[in-house]
């Protein structure tokens, strides 16, 4: 305090006066301390900070005095415990209170009980752990006040406490979900050219939410210009009083990468919501023609249906790692795991069947199981080849939706943006990446093309025609490479 440009004397001065310091609530109320000369904000922080102190050290304070200009902490613990903490108003303008008398001596003993530790001190200090956990049951949070704060409290003080936590978490979300619409025309005025939508019902002349759409600028275009026309679409739940789930799409990079395309969050997923979001994304992204377009998906509840709706002729792959999972639930053993992987992998008709065959002469019920299941859904033998992409597995969305797992534990407002978030630093990353490959291809499509050239040693070309070539594997196996139309009768 003391500047450096005054006389010694006046220094001197001030060294003998109590050194006052001021209560900063933010840092102090963790484990308050007490001064002669500390100043506090108002009568409601000193008395918030008393009340802190009674509870960390397990002392009985009674506030004696209580009124506008005084407060007087007394400790009613032992018979003559000398605490006491006399404050007063600086004067009548300010509301500033001013420790005018301490004693910071105990000749009590510490106590477990204490009314200032009522359902409001509860859930004011767990409420963010309540609110991470709506189901927490109330002797594991008695047991957790008490390791924390050495208090004991009843089941009923913490039932209230969850209570009031709840109907401020609640609170929050409908003041969240009131603002969306700004935060909507914010996206749209700082990402220029991004299409957000949101979709609501009206009750009664009150809008309420269902569900908002938010594809990127960026995401777009890069999307466009430089992913393969094959988008996966998945599904995760969102947690909180307002349950609902996150809608993703995601296209694969040049790196065999996910790429964030479009996400939506809404009040249920099912076909209706479904057809919401794949409409608005084949607006965005311009898709005219399904022909020429491959999605992936887990087979969500209401997805099939809507795809058929908005793209009928879109190719619809599902995860091969859903489809066995839901084939092991029947059919056990590694053998036939081995085979339907092995159909699925197959890159021609011809060689799906020969693997279809040997199921069958395994086991005719897993074969039964999935002959049934359309092949162009999941093996590559009926994929087409035009997507130049072989993907079985929806794992792309799997990392997306694995990325953004802890935004989903938020409320909305603070969702869309983490996600918006994930996604902005993603881009970074990949584009800062990307000056670091040592090939002009992306490193994963490298490590394919040398294991290719591998196998390729075990091939031998033969001139058939203008950039024609007959292949003959050494294990058996003749092929035509088309080297104008990039193409192998392998479809591989
Ligand atoms: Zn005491
Ligand atoms: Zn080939």
């Amino acid at each position: 305090m003391e500047g450096d440009n005054e006389g010694t004397s006046k220094v001197r001065r001030k060294k003998k006066l109590p050194r006052f310091k001021q209560y900063r609530r933010a840092v102090d109320l963790k484990n308050p301390e007490f001064r002669l000369g500390m100043q506090f904000e108002n009568r409601q922080v000193l008395k918030e900070a008393l009340r802190e102190y009674s509870i960390i050290h397990g002392r009985k304070l009674f506030f004696e005095k209580n009124d506008k200009t005084r407060v007087k902490a007394i400790c009613n613990g032992g018979l003559k415990c000398p605490f006491l903490v006399y404050a007063s108003q600086i004067n009548q303008d300010v509301q500033t209170f001013v420790i005018k008398k301490l004693s910071l001596e105990h000749t009590c003993g510490r106590v477990e009980k204490l009314k200032f530790a009522n359902p409001k001190w509860i859930c004011d200090r767990f409420s963010s752990k309540i609110k991470r956990n709506t189901y927490w049951n109330l002797k594991a949070f008695q047991g957790e006040v008490l390791e924390s704060y050495h208090v004991r409290v009843s089941k009923t003080q913490v039932y209230r406490a969850k209570k009031l936590a709840k109907a401020q978490i609640e609170g929050n979300y409908i003041q969240q979900y009131a603002r969306l619409w700004d935060y909507a025309e914010q996206l749209k005025k700082t990402n220029k050219g991004s299409t957000v939508k949101i979709k609501c019902d009206m009750v009664g002349g009150e809008a309420i939410f269902k569900r908002i759409y938010v594809c990127l600028v960026a995401c777009k275009k890069g999307f466009l210009e430089g992913c393969r026309p094959v988008i996966g679409v998945d599904a995760c739940h969102l947690k909180g009083p307002y349950p609902g789930q996150i809608l993703t799409a995601v296209g694969v990079n040049g790196n065999n990468g996910l790429f964030p395309i479009a996400y939506v969050v809404a009040e249920i997923v099912n076909k209706d919501s479904w057809i919401w979001f794949l409409s608005l994304l084949i607006e965005d992204l311009g898709i005219r023609n399904g022909l020429s377009w491959a999605f992936i998906s887990d087979k969500q509840k209401g997805l099939i249906p809507a795809i058929a709706h908005v793209l009928p002729t879109a190719e619809h792959r599902m995860c091969v790692r859903h489809l066995y999972n839901n084939f092991r639930a029947t059919h056990v053993g590694l053998t036939l795991k081995h085979m339907l992987w092995a159909a699925a992998r197959a890159t021609t008709i011809p060689w799906w069947e020969a693997e279809m065959d040997k199921m069958k002469e395994e086991d005719l019920e897993a074969w039964k199981w999935l002959v049934q299941r359309p092949p162009n859904n999941w093996t590559r033998s009926h994929f087409h080849t035009r997507y130049k992409c072989d993907l079985l597995l929806n794992n792309l969305c799997e990392s997306f939706n694995a990325a953004i797992i802890d935004a989903r534990d938020n409320s909305i407002l603070t969702c869309l943006e983490s996600i918006r978030m994930y996604v902005m630093l993603r881009m970074a990353n990949r584009r800062a990446a990307c000056g670091k490959w040592k090939h002009p291809i992306g490193p994963r499509i490298f490590k394919i093309i040398e294991k290719n050239k591998m196998g390729a040693s075990q091939c031998i070309p033969r001139l058939a025609g203008d950039k024609m070539y007959q292949v003959s594997h050494m294990y058996g196996g003749e092929f035509v490479v088309d080297l104008a139309a990039m193409s192998c009768s392998c479809r591989r």
